[in-house]
């Protein structure tokens, strides 16, 4: 008896002497949003709700059938392969984090599947959401470093209570070789000196 992890979905039929099979492959039987439109392309069938049988009869004049694929035409964009289901993350990933590698936004990213040539209905929506997933994405996003608490102002009871030096520089070579700024400030006037 032979026992294989399968892969892909098949069954293998052995002949007689064994060097004889038959494989059956996995058919896609499952509607996807490219079946009515093929359906119509073909043989004019169209769903039988009204509001969908519509929505198919107006867009359809977008789609082309070449070679029983359905393709999108458009004028700003070259001709685009119709794409559903396992297909769509594949590009997904392919396009943000695969050979092309640019861990784009959401918005871009769905900018960059059309311009490889495919096409979607909810590319955009497709897209926003797998960004918004990407592990990468967010651990070395843009943090935002604004404090958290409002700022408050620093208060001083009388003078020379409280004050601030700092050192500033290096800037251009001044005369005497000068190039830091020494800044002090007393926080009761705000008077400030620079050096
Ligand atoms: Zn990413």
């Amino acid at each position: 008896m032979i026992q294989e992890t399968l892969k892909v979905l098949r069954i293998t039929t052995y002949g007689l002497l064994g060097n004889e099979f038959l494989e059956v492959l996995r058919v896609n039987t499952t509607e996807t949003w490219i079946t009515p439109y093929k359906r119509y392309l073909v043989d004019g069938l169209l769903p039988v709700e009204p509001m969908k049988a519509k929505i198919v009869k107006r867009n359809a004049r977008q789609y082309t059938l070449i070679d029983g694929n359905l393709f999108r035409h458009g004028y700003t964009h070259p001709i685009l392969t119709c794409v559903c289901g396992d297909q769509c993350v594949c590009i997904m990933v392919e396009v943000h984090e695969g050979i092309c590698d640019s861990h784009i936004g959401g918005r871009a990213l769905s900018l960059k599947v059309i311009r490889v040539g495919y096409y979607w209905p909810i590319m955009k929506e497709d897209c926003v959401k797998y960004a918004q997933h990407c592990v990468q994405c967010q651990k070395h996003a843009n943090w935002w470093h604004a404090a958290t608490e409002e700022l408050r102002s620093i208060y001083s009871l009388w003078h020379f209570h409280r004050w601030g030096i700092d050192i500033l520089g290096p800037f251009p070579l001044a005369i005497r070789q000068m190039k830091y700024l020494i800044v002090a400030i007393e926080y009761f006037t705000k008077w400030i000196e620079a050096e």
